[in-house]
């Protein structure tokens, strides 16, 4: 493993760096993320990082009833993540369409079909403090795997 990449894996491993896509939400989900940046949840005394740039993620959170304008796009982007990576999933529409889930629609949930999701989060939409909890806890998967990188 190259000193940079070193160096890198010890920096992410003391924090936790999350992306967030939308893949057909009404966007009450996607407030409720945007609301754990803002100073009452203050998601970064955690050490949870947000940010757009999927490869530089730790954890991929997802709201939306997966419409299939993704179809072949959510999977290219989980892809881009470098390992070790996680996702979960915020409110009911990716578990099962909530709302959206009707006859004609061209919703195809849930997300679990078409990438790995470590953790769902129930709701419509989920508090933040859940949002933040959850991440935390999927938080020993990510630094397993890093123990784990370090041995190699
Ligand atoms: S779970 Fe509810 S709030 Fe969240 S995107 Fe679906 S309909 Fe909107």
């Amino acid at each position: 493993m190259s000193i940079i990449q070193n160096l890198k894996n010890n920096v992410r491993s003391r924090s936790i760096h999350v992306s967030f896509v939308n893949v057909g939400s009404c966007n009450g989900c996607d407030i409720e993320i945007l609301a754990c940046l803002a100073p009452r949840y203050d998601i970064e005394q955690y050490g949870i990082y947000v940010h757009n740039n999927p490869r530089e993620a730790d954890v991929l959170l997802i709201t939306g009833a997966f419409v299939e304008q993704w179809d072949d796009k959510l999977l290219n982007l989980w892809n881009k993540i470098p390992d070790p990576k996680v996702a979960v999933t915020i409110g009911n529409c990716p578990v099962s369409g909530c709302v959206f889930n009707r006859r004609g629609s061209y919703v195809n949930p849930p997300v679990s079909k078409h990438i790995p999701v470590a953790a769902e989060i129930p709701g419509c939409p989920p508090r933040p403090t859940e949002i933040i909890s959850t991440i935390l806890s999927v938080a020993p998967l990510i630094f397993k795997d890093y123990e784990e990188m370090d041995k190699k």
